[in-house]
């Protein structure tokens, strides 16, 4: 038998809790060292790979250049700690074992003695091996049933949210066995503020400026942004709702900040479009982003232009489709026509009515709605349990997701808007007119549609040229 010599290789593994914990990669040299001596082999060279699972696939840079040392005849030994320091991969031991049976590679191991060379070696190192991947699919299906196990208990997973912290559960001998995420009642408050005077018609721009101006701290400690503040009272957590893998999947287990209600109306008014301003511009107008586009199909979406001086006259203020240009209407006339309309339909009766919601649409919207979650909650479920694969569920989430928006715009539609209270037993005329722009565009956007239609040529202005149409169908003009 000729010498060996041999390298050693050895891997820090990050496979946790599948093999012997924080095994040190000196203490697997060290052990492989001692062998080598034993065997009376010399040693080569060592190879290292830090940090590495031999499970992902993921290239490992020391193990390719020991396979290299093998193949340039510098090495006839290996030395490893144990075989699935090596390779987690069957296919990956296949080719090893080609490769040791080409270059006449001796194979030691301190876990045990594997002799590649012999059949009853090669199937020990097999069973190895699927072992090692078997515990490797065991350990990722634990891990993905432990964190779809808290979501359907409610726990909190990952970083402590905005508006939370999170506290300690002591086991009977004072250990910490669980944490909870009680209110952070400083920042719950901020969420709370916020909440109110976006509702009570504040625009986030004027908010976020407050915040900043009060020295509020963010979540990260700097200044508060449109995006951030938007983000923050988004969270779905913030009505005690469960969020896996993107979908509600049930009550959380910590306080909520806000009822749901409340919650669902924020989200209606921060995802309506007609809220979004045109970067920068503090001017916000009546009918901007709201009044569409008459023209034979276009449904552009009206902007405002500024009157600028022409030739020492003064252009009038006016809207303008944004995408066909064709329309342009004095913007004056036009907010005139709508306001007179709104505040005529507000004082009947019944008016107020059309802003009070519809509770019986409401609830079946609602239960609707808790009918698909759970139908997205039980994909999850036989996603994690290995029913179903990963494109699988995302064709289940993807049919089911339009589905569970239409039912949540039907739940915002029918939702009491309690910002518009100040409409009820008044004056309409009166408080419409001291009610901010940002209330009046979210009452003119909730009742109607707002359409320019093209008149004849140039001229006087027509008010019928304003086709309004009613969101009710209490209202067909
Ligand atoms: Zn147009």
């Amino acid at each position: 038998v000729s010498h060996v010599n041999a390298v050693i290789y050895a891997r820090i593994s990050s496979d946790r809790g599948v093999s012997i914990e924080g095994l040190g990669v000196a203490r697997q040299v060290e052990d492989c060292r001692a062998l080598a001596v034993a065997r009376g082999w010399t040693v080569v060279e060592e190879f290292i790979d830090n940090d590495v699972s031999a499970s992902t696939g993921k290239s490992r840079p020391a193990y390719e250049r020991m396979i290299e040392a093998f193949r340039g005849r510098r090495a006839n030994g290996l030395v490893v700690w144990d075989l699935d320091r090596l390779t987690r991969q069957p296919r990956e031991l296949e080719d090893f074992i080609d490769l040791a049976d080409s270059y006449k590679v001796e194979l030691a191991s301190v876990g045990g003695e594997i002799d590649l060379g012999t059949e009853q070696g090669r199937m020990l190192a097999r069973m190895k091996g699927n072992l090692a991947k078997y515990e490797v699919e065991q350990q990722s299906r634990r891990l993905k049933r432990k964190f779809l196990e808290r979501a359907q208990e409610g726990k909190p997973h990952g970083k402590v949210a905005y508006g939370y912290r999170r506290e300690p559960v002591l086991g009977d001998d004072g250990r910490i066995i669980d944490t909870v995420e009680v209110l952070h009642e400083a920042q719950a408050e901020v969420v709370r503020e916020c909440t109110r005077r976006l509702l009570a018609g504040e625009s986030v721009r004027r908010i976020v400026a407050d915040l900043n101006a009060r020295e509020v701290p963010t979540p990260r400690g700097h200044l508060w942004d449109g995006t951030m503040l938007r983000q923050v009272l988004r969270r779905q957590r913030n009505a005690g709702r469960r969020v896996h893998r993107g979908v509600v999947v049930g009550k959380g287990a910590w306080p909520p900040l806000l009822d749901e209600d409340t919650f669902d109306r924020v989200q209606a008014l921060l995802s309506d479009p007609s809220r979004r301003t045109t970067r920068g511009n503090e001017v916000q107008h009546l009918l901007s982003g709201i009044a569409r586009c008459g023209i034979e199909g276009c449904d552009g979406v009206m902007r405002v232009t500024l009157g600028r001086m022409n030739g020492g006259k003064q252009a009038p203020t006016s809207y303008n489709c944004r995408k066909c240009y064709r329309i342009r209407r004095k913007k004056a006339d036009v907010d005139a026509v709508v306001e007179r309309v709104v505040v005529a339909r507000l004082s009947r009766p019944d008016g107020p009515d059309l802003l009070a919601g519809d509770p019986e649409l409401l609830a079946s919207a609602r239960a609707a709605a808790d009918t698909i979650r759970a139908r997205l909650n039980l994909a999850a479920d036989k996603f994690a349990g290995g029913e179903i694969d990963g494109d699988q569920l995302a064709r289940i989430t993807a049919s089911l997701r339009p589905q569970l928006d239409a039912r949540e715009t039907e739940v915002r539609a029918a939702s009491p808007a309690r910002e518009f209270d100040r409409f009820a037993g008044r004056e309409i005329a009166a408080s419409w007119a001291e009610a901010e722009l940002e209330v009046r565009r979210a009452v003119i956007a909730r009742l109607m549609t707002v359409t320019l239609m093209p008149t004849g040529s140039g001229g006087t202005f027509d008010p019928a040229s304003v086709q309004i149409k009613w969101s009710s169908s209490r209202d067909e003009l």
